[in-house]
């Protein structure tokens, strides 16, 4: 049984971030409660217990008190938000969301400064909030993830930011490579470093991490991608996850996993030889288009032929976060 959904309620943001998979010139939406209230009904039935919260920026909604009190009533043992935290700077609003059910935090940070932080989400205040919100979601005894967008302006203070993080009390790091639809795409020049520019800052991140018992991952880095750093790949604790998403007047659902590998990423055919060839889900389209294949060099060695397989090969257990 597939446990957790996000479920999207919109599009709608207070930030306007340059290398956000959202095409923020398109009029930005919120998803009408009913149909929030029939999903959540619906997986609830199917047995899911864990559900978050995304959008855009689910906690600007006016509704959002009442969906999360919504989701506890229904009986969701997990209820996350995802967010770039700033409205957490209010405590009182903090306090609210909590009263009403949500239990775990993921919060969207992308620097380790306010210059380059305000300049990324392109909203003025917007880093000091969200390091506020940091704050007080610890201050109030809650642990978080934080997720960071590689980008182009960012990629060579990744060790900095997890310094950062790290002091304002996170242990549980995400790295996302970037991918490049909506204003990502419209900014790829200035956003989108290639795999090998990113590559030893990821390194050095993750040498500062074991050092200091921090838990980072990073998603979308293939297998042949300094596979020396193989455990780190998020894709290796990626647990199926149902997404439900506005699609006109309906909603689609889909499988997250799945969709990733069958629809948004791509990998070339020398592919066909590596040994992750079965547990790998490639490159985003978006980046294959404008720099193509030659940085993926397939893997010679004994097939692998699935997660828990390599998850054995890697010494590595799923962490429950
Ligand atoms: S299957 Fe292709 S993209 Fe994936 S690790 Fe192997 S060579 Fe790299």
């Amino acid at each position: 049984m597939v446990n957790s959904v996000d479920l999207n309620i919109g599009t709608m943001c207070n930030n306007n971030c340059r290398f956000c998979v959202v095409d923020h010139s398109r009029n930005p939406t919120h998803d009408c409660f009913e149909d929030i209230e029939k999903e959540l009904e619906a997986f609830r039935e199917k047995g899911v217990e864990s559900v978050a919260f995304l959008g855009g920026e689910a906690t600007i909604r006016r509704d959002i008190i009442e969906m999360i009190s919504l989701a506890k009533k229904l009986g969701y043992a997990k209820i996350r938000i995802v967010s770039n935290g700033r409205m957490y700077c209010y405590p009182d609003f903090l306090e609210k969301i909590i009263k009403a059910g949500v239990n775990r935090f993921s919060v969207s940070i992308h620097a380790h400064n306010a210059s380059l932080g305000d300049y990324l989400s392109r909203s003025k205040g917007s880093f000091t909030q969200t390091t506020t919100g940091i704050k007080n979601i610890c201050k109030m005894g809650f642990s978080l993830d934080t997720n960071t967008v590689i980008n182009k302006l960012n990629y060579k203070h990744l060790p900095e930011i997890v310094l950062f993080l790290n002091n304002l009390g996170v242990n549980n790091m995400h790295f996302s490579v970037i991918n490049p639809m909506g204003n990502a795409m419209t900014n790829f020049d200035e956003m989108v470093p290639t795999l090998t520019e990113i590559s030893p800052y990821i390194k050095k991140s993750l040498k500062i991490c074991d050092k200091n018992n921090i838990y980072l991952t990073i998603d979308s880095l293939p297998f042949c991608i300094l596979p020396e750093c193989n455990r780190y790949k998020s894709e290796l604790y990626d647990i199926l996850t149902h997404v439900s998403f506005s699609k006109g007047n309906e909603r689609d659902r889909f499988y997250w996993q799945e969709r990733k590998k069958n629809k948004l990423k791509t990998k070339p055919k020398k592919c066909c030889s590596c040994r992750y060839f079965g547990v790998c889900e490639g490159i985003w389209k978006g980046y294959a288009k404008k720099f193509g294949f030659k940085e993926i060099l397939p893997i010679n060695g004994v097939e692998i032929h699935n997660l828990d397989q390599m998850k054995r090969i890697q010494g590595q257990g799923l962490k429950d976060i």
